[in-house]
């Protein structure tokens, strides 16, 4: 049995923890937060829909994600077309942290022991933000463009839009709106580049959309969030003599556009992946062969989302300022880092 130090309590890092103790590995895991939401703690809402929700029930089994706000119906207007009916597409609306926190709970105390581990699994990627890193200091991963997601909470004027998570565009960028219950939504817009002034901007951006009708006001602060997609340049490295393998894994490994819808479904393919290099190298299969792998699974996952970044936002801002964006994905498609070798 593999004894796997589990550096954190993400949706990725406790995925991947599940999967290797029911393989009979021994996690070493924080210590729990409470799964009981604080006052003052700072929620991560998630919007769940059809496959993430499949995953995450035939991987956890029910009970995490029930009570969360149910959604029935999305609405999508993407570029400057006509605005396209509702359509069902059922969801749940979870905070991030809570999921997390129930996912900490069902794990239990994990292994107690002082031994030095043979595998680090974290989902951080070390990585320094770009005002704080060093200069000489070398990025952990290649990321295509500088675009960047405001987000913040405004209430909903009508209980009836409670249940449609909508998408709509402007000429700058894309807006989200996803109710959270209780009359309030989440509203995201992706911008391209560097945003002063998130609150400012997010409640221009609303103003040019169609969600302006749907608002009492806009959010009164909001957040500009680093978006671009990213991919981490080294993400699992195998065991030496001496020290233990480290693997990457959830939104520290791949980041995808917010765009996608499938952060959540994407971090726990990572976990899925890592346990089965951790596993496969407890068989005796060669620990750098599996890490090879897994960083060649991982790039061209990445390619092929940039490839669907390419096409989504050609089609909606071919011009003007997300030229930029859109050069950059290029870029990384023609000169970025290829897989190494052919996937199974
Ligand atoms: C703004 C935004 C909106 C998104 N919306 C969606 C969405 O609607 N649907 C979807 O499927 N995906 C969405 N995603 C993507 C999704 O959040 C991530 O891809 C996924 O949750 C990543 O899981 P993870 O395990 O890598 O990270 P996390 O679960 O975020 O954990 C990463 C690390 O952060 C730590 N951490 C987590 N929460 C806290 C906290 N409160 N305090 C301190 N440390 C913490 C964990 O311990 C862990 O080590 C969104 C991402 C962003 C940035």
């Amino acid at each position: 049995m593999t004894l796997v130090e589990i550096a954190g309590a993400g949706l990725a890092e406790l995925t991947c923890a599940r999967l290797l103790a029911d393989r009979g590995h021994r996690v070493r895991l924080p210590p729990p937060r409470p799964s009981a939401p604080t006052v003052g703690a700072d929620p991560r809402p998630l919007l769940l829909t059809g496959p993430t929700l499949e995953l995450v029930g035939s991987l956890w089994g029910g009970g995490l994600i029930e009570d969360g706000w149910p959604i029935t119906h999305r609405h999508a207007r993407w570029g400057a077309g006509p605005s396209p009916a509702p359509f069902p597409q059922p969801g749940r609306v979870m905070d991030g942290v809570l999921l997390a926190a129930r996912m900490r709970e069902r794990l239990g105390a994990g292994d107690r022991s002082q031994e030095p581990p043979e595998w680090t699994v974290t989902a951080t990627s070390g990585e320094q933000p770009v005002h704080e890193r060093p200069v000489h200091e070398q990025p952990v991963h290649e990321q295509t463009g500088r675009r960047r997601l405001l987000a913040g909470i405004a209430p909903l004027r009508r209980r009836r839009d409670q249940d449609t998570a909508r998408l709509d565009c402007t000429a700058l960028g894309w807006l989200h709106l996803t109710p959270l219950g209780r009359g309030d939504c989440l509203v995201q817009a992706m911008v391209p580049g560097p945003a002063q002034a998130p609150a400012e901007l997010l409640a221009g951006l609303l103003a040019e959309s169609a969600f302006d009708a749907l608002l009492r006001r806009p959010p009164r602060t909001a957040v500009a969030l680093a978006a671009a997609p990213r991919v981490h340049l080294a993400p699992a490295v195998p065991p030496t003599l001496g020290s233990g393998g480290l693997l990457v894994v959830g939104a520290g490994a791949l980041r995808y556009d917010p765009l996608s819808g499938t952060g959540t479904a994407q971090a726990l393919r990572t976990a899925i992946l890592a346990a089965a290099v951790i596993d496969a190298a407890a068989t005796g299969r060669p620990a750098t062969a599996l890490c090879a792998h897994y960083t060649d699974r991982l790039r061209a996952a990445f390619r092929e989302h940039l490839h669907t970044c390419l096409r989504l936002y050609t089609t909606a801002f071919g011009t003007g300022p997300w030229q930029d964006e859109i050069d950059a994905t290029r870029a990384a498609l023609r000169t970025g880092r290829q897989p190494l070798r052919a996937l199974d």
